[in-house]
């Protein structure tokens, strides 16, 4: 649906011939009367698309099944992530839908279509049937086993290439040429450690499941030689798992001269990472990962039940700075409970230390059904919060940003008088986290690119931020301004068109030059073609005598 929504407002000429609710809507339908279906199963993976989800279920009930008794409608089965995990407040909310498929369910959907038929409801599993007087839970397990992962998708019932011409798959589009066509690929099912923020063990179950090398080949064949695809991301929690049979699938597709490239979206630990492990990534075509690190500080660490700690981290991260063509970034959290100030600093100093390229950086959001959840107090406190917060976090880390341009106001000027020596024992508050947030985010993302000298880094930096300005966060000053500072680097000069792009934002909006101002960046570094490395980050951040290794690499 995604899909043909998209591609229909690439054909569209202007706004107007772009009617979002009639496409889908009539889309919807139309399919619905020409296959007519006995039972349509709908996901809803994140909460972010439950609206979404939520409009089509209530639009597939609306339909008048002519092959169905009068009076009857199409029997809906939900199932995935979100409703995996609030799955009595969706069957609440949903009072019309018949069935809710629980967590890894494609076994569960062939034994209840196989119960159907064959009047049995022996081997019904992870099923609630939704009826208006009671719920009806059949709490039988049918995961799937690893032989059950090696089932290549049926590609031919999508033309997966198409994903790629109206949208874009995964976060790292902008690492290959316009018009590479890129797929996801899942190789492993679960993953081996069980950080109590995340619910990966809660959906999948304990441990990791792994496909054969073989299959995992086959499936990348089909999808280059069929599809014209030439960049995976790969969808697995724990692409690490097992390090020799990464090595051994690296190499397959090194030997099998597959000649494509790749991505791990969802974060590698970096326990795996060792040289052995990157160097045959690396030589396969890995051009991006995520590494889970989530804190610096040893306590949240272990509070959290990262596997890993600072060392580990360390030696990963020296481990890519070897393989400079892969571009390596952070996964860091903030506000966890009883996270004080000197925590996020450790947070901040052992990101700094690592010196890698990139930092996804989130506040907490505690998913019901996570230890974390438990541990974080009043259930009211969380939805209050989540409630306030859910609009960033549903545009990402940039929708942080967005919240904090379109009227959060930051509390301080200065990202040091949120560090004073009275305060470091304290817990920051919700608010302050945000400026906390903001702050580290220009700190470690943007502002180490003033100290950034490695050619192949600075490219690699300037494709990241064309694609932050034109995809994930446009009218970011921050990236129009060190996408310049790049341009200058590489070219000699800033093209007049990002000069004029910033213009454009200073002229309309009433945040970005205050917060210019306050950091010492001004729109003239841009026109005069002239960025003074004045702004020793030290300094500027104020933090020495905190966190004596701030910027110490530098
Ligand atoms: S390592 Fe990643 S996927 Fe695994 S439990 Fe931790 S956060 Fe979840």
């Amino acid at each position: 649906m995604h899909n043909h929504l998209l591609g229909e407002c690439i054909k569209a000429k202007n706004v107007d011939e772009f009617s979002f609710d009639t496409i889908w809507k009539s889309k919807l339908t139309s399919d619905i009367l020409e296959f007519k279906p006995d039972l349509i199963a709908v996901t809803c993976l994140f909460s972010m698309t439950y609206p979404s989800f939520k409009n089509v279920c209530h639009e597939i009930k609306k339909i008048t099944p002519c092959w169905l008794d009068q009076g009857q409608t199409i029997p809906v089965a939900i199932g995935g992530v979100h409703v995996s995990q609030y799955t009595e407040t969706v069957l609440n909310d949903l009072k019309d839908i018949e069935f809710a498929f629980l967590n890894e369910a494609e076994g569960a959907l062939i034994n209840f279509i196989n119960a159907v038929n064959e009047g049995s409801a022996k081997n019904i599993a992870q099923t609630i049937f939704n009826t208006p007087t009671e719920k009806i839970s059949f709490k039988k397990i049918a995961k799937p086993e690893a032989s059950d992962l090696n089932i290549i998708p049926a590609y031919h019932l999508l033309d997966v290439s198409s994903y790629t011409k109206h949208g874009r798959v995964g976060s790292f589009t902008w690492t290959r040429e316009p018009g590479t066509l890129f797929a996801s690929v899942l190789s492993n099912r679960g993953c081996r450690a069980a950080c109590t923020f995340c619910n990966v063990r809660d959906f999948n179950g304990l441990g990791v499941r792994q496909r054969t090398v073989e299959s995992v080949i086959d499936e990348i064949l089909i999808l280059k030689e069929e599809y014209g695809i030439s960049h995976i991301t790969w969808l697995d929690d724990d692409l690490l798992f097992d390090e020799k049979r990464a090595i051994s699938l690296y190499n397959e597709m090194v030997k099998k001269n597959l000649n494509i490239t790749w991505d791990a979206m969802n974060g590698v630990i970096a326990a795996s990472c060792r040289d052995e492990v990157i160097a045959a990534a690396a030589e396969s075509g890995c051009l991006a990962v995520n590494i889970g690190v989530e804190s610096g500080n040893a306590e949240i660490q272990k509070q959290i039940k990262k596997p890993g700690n600072s060392r580990r981290f360390l030696q990963a991260a020296e481990v890519f700075r070897k393989y400079s063509t892969i571009n390596a970034r952070l996964f860091l959290m903030l506000g966890f409970p009883g996270e004080t100030h000197r925590m996020i600093a450790d947070t901040i100093t052992l990101s700094l230390e690592m010196d890698l390229d990139w930092h996804s950086i989130s506040i907490l959001q505690p998913w019901k059904t996570t230890p974390i959840y438990e541990a974080i107090g009043e259930q009211i406190e969380i939805e209050e919060r989540q409630a306030k917060l859910e609009g960033r976090y549903s545009a990402g880390p940039f929708g942080q940003q967005r919240a904090v341009e379109y009227g959060e106001p930051l509390l301080v000027k200065n990202f040091r008088d949120r560090f004073t020596p009275e305060n470091l024992d304290d817990v920051p508050t919700k608010d302050s986290l945000l400026d906390i947030w903001f702050y580290t985010n220009y700190y470690l993302n943007f502002h180490r690119l003033f100290f950034e000298k490695r050619r192949h880094k600075i490219q690699q930096q300037l494709l990241n931020l064309e694609n932050i300005c034109k995809v994930v966060a446009s009218g970011n000053a921050f990236a129009i301004y060190f996408k310049a500072l790049m341009q200058h680097r590489l070219n000699g000069k800033v093209d007049e068109c990002v000069t004029q792009e910033l213009e454009c934002v200073f002229r309309t909006s009433n945040f970005w030059p205050g917060v210019f101002r306050g950091l010492g960046l001004s729109i003239n570094d841009l026109k005069q073609n002239n960025f003074p490395n004045k702004y020793s980050a030290k300094s500027e951040l104020g933090l020495g005598n905190l966190t004596p290794g701030w910027f110490r690499h530098k």
